[in-house]
Order: C-alpha cells, then sequence, then structure tokens
C-alpha cells in the first residue's frame, strides 16, 4: 500500500499525452489502443496514476481517436480519479501545452507518455515528493551502451563522456507556474524563430533548459519503464509483463 504523501492544498494534476500518430509502429489502430498482455498500452499508465496520489488526470488525444478512447478504455474499464480530455497538438510540445492549460490552477502537475505502460505508483510517488522540494524533476536510468553524436554523414564526431549521460523517461514534474512560464516562452520563441514551424524539442526537461535554464533534478528510474515505439518494443513489453505477473 502506497502511503499519499499530498499535503492539504496541493492540487497534484497528471498529463498523459496519448496523442501521437505512431507512425513508427505501422499500424492501423493508434498505438496506445493496441493491445499488450490483457489490455490496451494506454491502460497501464492510466491505472497506476489512477492508484496514486494525483488528484486528477487530464488525457491529451486527437480528436480522430476519441472513438478508440471510448470504445477500447472508458466504456471498459472504471478509473477512481477525475480524468479531463485536452487536445493532441502537431507535435508532442504542443500537445503538453494544451495538457497545460487545462491545469493551470493545479500545484504541480506530472507529464507521463501514455505510450510508457510499466511506470510504477511508487516511482510516482517518488518523483512528486522530490518535485515538491526540487520544483523540477524527471526519472531517468544511466545509459548502458557508450554514445555517439554523428553528423549528417554518418560520421562519429564526439563520445559524451558515459559516466555521465542518463536516458531520460517520464514522468517528468514541475511546479506549475515554473513550467507554464518556460512554455510561454518557448512558444514565443518557435513564432519568432521559426513562424511557428517545428522545433526539434522532446521532452520537457528541454523546455526549462531552453528557456530558463532552471535546474532538473534526475531521479532513478527503471530500465523496464520503456516507450513503446515500435512492432519489437510489444514484444519486450509482452516479455515484461510476463516477469511481472
Ligand atoms: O513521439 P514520441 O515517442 O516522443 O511520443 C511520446 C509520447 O507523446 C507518446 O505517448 C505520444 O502519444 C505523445 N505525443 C503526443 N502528441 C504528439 C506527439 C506525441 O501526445 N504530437
Amino acid at each position: 500500500m502506497v502511503k499519499e504523501i499530498n499535503t492539504p492544498g496541493d492540487k497534484v494534476s497528471a498529463i498523459i499525452l496519448a496523442g501521437g500518430s505512431g507512425k513508427r509502429m505501422q499500424s492501423q489502430i493508434p498505438k496506445q489502443y493496441l493491445i499488450l498482455g490483457d489490455h490496451p498500452i494506454l491502460y497501464y499508465s492510466l491505472k497506476a496514476f489512477d492508484n496514486s496520489s494525483v488528484d486528477e488526470i487530464i488525457l491529451v488525444v486527437n480528436e480522430n481517436d476519441r472513438e478508440y478512447l471510448r470504445e477500447k478504455l472508458l466504456n471498459i474499464y472504471t478509473f477512481k480519479k477525475p480524468i479531463r480530455l485536452a487536445a493532441g497538438g502537431e507535435e508532442r510540445y504542443l500537445s503538453v501545452n494544451n495538457g497545460l492549460q487545462v491545469c493551470k490552477e493545479s500545484d504541480y502537475v506530472l507529464i507521463h507518455d501514455g505510450a510508457r505502460p510499466f511506470i510504477s505508483v511508487e516511482t510516482i510517488e517518488e518523483i512528486i515528493k522530490n518535485t515538491k522540494e526540487y520544483k523540477a524533476c524527471a526519472i531517468g536510468v544511466p545509459v548502458k551502451d557508450t554514445i555517439k553524436i554523428v553528423d549528417a554523414n554518418g560520421t562519429i564526431k564526439e563520445t559524451p563522456d558515459r559516466s555521465k549521460v542518463w536516458a531520460i523517461q517520464t514522468p517528468q514534474a514541475f511546479q506549475v507556474p515554473l513550467i507554464i512560464h518556460a512554455y510561454e516562452l518557448l512558444l514565443a520563441d518557435l513564432i519568432q524563430e521559426t513562424g511557428g514551424g517545428p522545433l526539434a524539442v522532446t521532452d520537457d526537461t528541454m523546455v526549462l533548459e531552453c528557456t530558463i535554464n532552471y535546474p532538473v533534478k534526475i531521479i532513478m528510474g527503471s530500465y523496464s519503464n520503456i516507450k513503446i515505439t515500435t512492432p519489437e518494443d510489444i514484444r519486450v513489453g509482452e516479455a515484461l509483463l510476463k516477469g511481472i505477473k
């Protein structure tokens, strides 16, 4: 049993992202509704947050996928926490921004990829606790491989010191005014620098780095907290599930 750690007055929201097109999965059904074990991929992270101490869940879903969401999830499973919906955006950071607009009144927000089904309630509680102390926090794991920076011709340019390189996962969590401010700056830059075109921003800690340069506390995640992206990941996910059962 995980202890509830939110002090009265702190409102904690969780944004779960399911607004991607999942092109790399090469599937007709959007990847978050593909079955893993006995349930759709998205069910697992929804259930973990539902069983955690967060106060509400904001699910970011494309308009076109709302039918899947109802048919494959909301009409079948029951959840204890309020679930609100936000619209998906063209890019991940635009989906996050849509989710943030829905929880502006909250104190803290956790942002999680719906494509990571193996997040545990214990890790969610750990990140909430650390976010209250550090204001910005993400989970990650030290990389096992040697990482190379490679140029456009496929030639190695440099090798970062492996002992300092971490693979960053989600959830990533923030004090709400801090992340909203960073996103406002990012989107203002976006219009100024690219006229609204896509930016190479692939996670939320990067938004703090490239705007207010606020330090982000990293806490240990799990090598099992994989992101389901390609068909091989489903097979890895099935194997991980068998290990958990
Ligand atoms: O594309 P990527 O693997 O970074 O996606 C990570 C998560 O962000 C996935 O859960 C995906 O559904 C979500 N996403 C989104 N809106 C987008 C792109 C990705 O909500 N435009």
